[in-house]
């Protein structure tokens, strides 16, 4: 049987000049929307920090992202968590961060660390520099010699920025490195994280000594991560007054021996008409901020 033979199609000269045309056309529509697209999503997230405060359990862990892709992390929490804490907010190839601010020696502040400096290559390190009985204290300022990481010894009135984030240290009053210091707690830094016109205000675990000592300094500010986890030492009426905080952060571990946050200081967080996010009931918790304002949601989803 005689096969039919396929006949090949061919357009005429004019139509397949046409048709190439629609195709080139068509084709650089498409390249011009898609670089849109990626222009507005890159110019969208250009200008938007990201605030991670942690669930680390008992202890504290906060991370910032600038809109550039630079990295400060604030105190380590417990134990290793903050490893996978850190994997679910960074690219697997980042191996840098370029700040880590380290309010005072405590272990449910520097534990985590350990990981943190052997993973990670530490840029700068802002701590007091106060010498410290505890044994973690003296080992993680042996690895930040060992990382020859830049140190700066944080005291009040200093300002240090990273990209377009200004980081407006109010406390300790002075420059405390080399001193032996007693009281951890009340040498913790307290810091403003200025970005656009939105203020996070940091106060590490100081207690209401240095409240009262720093109440002529503190003003209006949109989120607080309140002192101390929520302990009744902290949190006195005047500085929360005056503080003013829109929302607070309480960094706390669920059933925590402590009984942290204390009633006392959620009911003085209301009294003000703050909004209280925990990291025991709500998990890990986002703020994003950009020229519009601010935004705080608990337990996103991983990017
Ligand atoms: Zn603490």
């Amino acid at each position: 049987m005689q096969k039919r033979r396929a006949h090949k199609r061919y357009l005429p000269i004019n139509n397949k000049k046409k048709y190439i045309t629609h195709v080139c056309i068509l084709f650089l529509f498409s390249v011009f929307i898609l670089f849109s697209a990626i222009g507005r999503v890159r110019l969208d997230s250009n200008n938007k920090l990201s605030v991670w405060f942690f669930d680390i359990g008992q202890g504290d862990a906060s991370f910032i992202e600038t809109p550039d892709n630079r990295q400060i992390l604030i105190d380590g929490g417990p134990d290793g968590t903050i490893l996978d804490k850190l994997s679910s907010v960074m690219w697997p190839w980042d191996n840098t961060i370029d700040v880590v601010i380290i309010t005072h020696m405590d272990a449910d502040h520097v534990n985590g660390l350990v990981s943190v400096f052997d993973k990670y290559k530490i840029d700068t390190v802002i701590y007091s520099g106060a010498l410290t009985s505890g044994v973690m204290g003296q080992f993680i300022e042996q690895k930040i010699i060992n990382e020859k990481s830049r140190v700066i010894n944080a005291k009040f009135g200093y300002v240090y920025n990273v990209s377009d984030v200004g980081i407006h240290i109010l406390w300790p009053q002075k420059n405390i490195s080399g001193k032996f210091i007693k009281d951890k707690n009340n040498s913790s830094i307290v810091f403003g994280l200025q970005y656009q016109n939105t203020e996070v205000l940091f106060t590490g675990d100081i207690e209401k000594e240095t409240e009262k000592y720093i109440l002529p300094y503190i003003k209006d500010v949109d989120v607080l991560k309140v002192a101390h986890h929520g302990s009744k030492t902290s949190s006195i009426n005047d500085f929360l007054k005056r503080a003013k905080p829109e929302y607070s952060i309480i960094s706390v571990g669920e059933n925590n021996r402590y009984n942290h946050p204390n009633y006392g200081v959620l009911d003085r967080l209301k009294d003000i008409g703050s909004y209280i996010y925990r990291t025991d009931t709500d998990s890990d918790i986002m703020m994003i901020i950009d020229s519009y304002g601010y935004k705080i949601k608990s337990n996103p989803l991983p990017f």
